[in-house]
């Protein structure tokens, strides 16, 4: 499955199929693709057991099981109209019910997931709730000085936002969700034959087939090196059903996302393949649409980054998207977020009218590289009426000098020579 697309699917731009992808992907290659659920493994025999009892012996086994969406045990949780998005068949699912006369949908969870599920159903005519229970959405990819414009958009959208909302139980009908009670005394009524919850609170790794087999777990996930080697020697994992940790500082950090599964999945298989490679962490490059808006994030938001103890300092960039006089020339708006004793970039955030993940990657080649504030501020930028804004400013350079303003503004000399190392 192609999960990035099954909102989109669910919103009806295009056929379901086109989110599965072909056998061929991997069959093309001579791997023999057997399409059934294991049942049972053996880590240290390296057996596996499928639905069906046939039996595979091998030298190495690759654990790829992902993750998969989070039901809080809540009073109510198991009525027959809740729903999580994952699978094909949680696709298939939410689709059924959405033709056969659902009115209204509430989404508990306002993440990238469930801001684009909240939109799909808007978009199919529902009405539609977005509950969470941080104070702005995607807490985990933005801080709240970027999200005031998201929430104006997801409004005027005419979604009902429900910020600072936690779920505190769900009443039935015949097991049928009729009303969302919230923590702050507000509710959600629902007609329990046709109208959904969806819950998008999260990922857990599916490693329950694993449990008692003496391999090395965290909340997170599996346990595994920089070769993505478990403890159990010939057992390799990646993905989202491991732990892995920040490039940044080299703790661990949530990053269950396709981008960061990719590059752990390739370092896995060059391993085992006899090359010597070493994968450092990852950067946590992420991007939903909100809306007619565009928002990326990249490395430590400002929260992320004090919960880890850095000391920050932050600037900002705002232009607009292209030049200023073209038709329908929106904004862009880039937060930038260094470390305050080295002026190293360590995140950033962008919202944009126009695609934010050029702007995003931009920074995170910067915190790969290890530039400083003032070795992003010298990038060398193009711009074109209808592409960008016009020659005098990019937005990241704007933030870069802003953070720059703003440390000097706090009576900080400038203490490193790294400063000066990437002019
Ligand atoms: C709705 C949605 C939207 C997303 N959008 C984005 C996005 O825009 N960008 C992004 O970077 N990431 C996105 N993600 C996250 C991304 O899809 C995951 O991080 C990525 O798929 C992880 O890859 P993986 O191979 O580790 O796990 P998965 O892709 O989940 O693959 C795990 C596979 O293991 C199989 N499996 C599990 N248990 C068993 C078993 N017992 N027997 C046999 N097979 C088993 C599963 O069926 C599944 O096919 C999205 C996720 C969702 C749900």
């Amino acid at each position: 499955m192609i999960y990035c697309a099954i909102p989109y699917a669910i919103e009806g731009l295009f056929a379901s199929n086109k989110t599965f992808k072909r056998d061929e992907l991997v069959t093309e290659f001579g791997v023999n693709l057997v399409r059934r659920s294991v049942k049972e493994v053996d880590l240290q025999s390296k057996s596996v057991i499928d639905e069906e009892g046939d039996i595979y012996t091998a030298d190495i086994i690759f654990i790829a099981t992902g993750a998969t969406p989070i039901l809080p045990s809540l009073p109510g949780i198991d009525a027959t109209n809740i729903y999580t998005v994952k699978t094909q068949e949680d696709m298939e699912a939410l689709l059924e019910k959405i033709g056969s006369g659902a009115r209204r949908a509430v989404v508990i969870g306002a993440g990238a997931i469930g801001i684009e599920q909240a939109q799909a159903y808007r978009a199919r005519g529902l009405d539609t709730y977005l509950v969470d229970m941080a104070s702005h959405v995607l807490p985990n990819m933005i801080d709240e000085d970027m999200a005031g414009i998201l929430h104006e958009r997801i409004r005027e959208n005419g979604i009902k936002l429900m910020l600072s909302s936690c779920v505190e139980s769900i009443e039935k009908s015949d097991n049928h969700a009729k009303r969302i009670v919230l923590s702050n005394g507000e509710a959600v009524d629902l007609d329990p034959n046709n109208d959904f919850i969806c819950f998008a609170v999260g990922m857990r790794p599916n490693v329950g087939l694993f449990q008692d087999q003496g391999l090395e777990m965290e909340q997170d996930g599996i346990i595994v090196d920089n070769r993505m080697r478990t403890n159990i020697p010939g057992v390799y994992a990646a993905g989202d059903c491991c732990q892995y940790f920040s490039a940044i500082d080299g703790k661990p950090l949530n990053g269950k996302l396709a981008t960061n599964a990719v590059p752990m999945a390739k370092i896995a298989a060059r391993v085992v393949a006899g090359l010597d490679e070493e994968y450092f962490g990852f950067f946590n490059g992420a991007a939903t649409c909100s809306c007619d808006l565009r928002v990326a994030s990249t490395g430590f938001t400002c929260a992320i980054a004090e919960q880890r103890g850095i000391e920050i300092i932050v600037g900002w960039g705002e232009t607009t998207a292209l030049f200023p006089m073209m038709p329908g020339a929106g904004k862009v708006r880039v937060k930038i977020i260094a470390d305050a004793h080295d002026l190293r970039i360590i995140g950033g955030q962008v919202v944009s009218t126009l695609s934010a993940t050029d702007k995003i990657d931009i920074i995170t080649l910067a915190i790969q590289q290890r530039l400083n504030l003032r070795g992003l501020s010298k990038l060398s930028y193009s711009a074109q009426p209808w592409q960008s804004f016009m020659p005098a400013s990019s937005a990241i350079v704007d933030a870069c000098e802003n953070a720059l303003d703003n440390f000097k503004a706090q009576g900080e000399p400038l203490r490193h020579s790294e400063l000066l190392e990437c002019v």
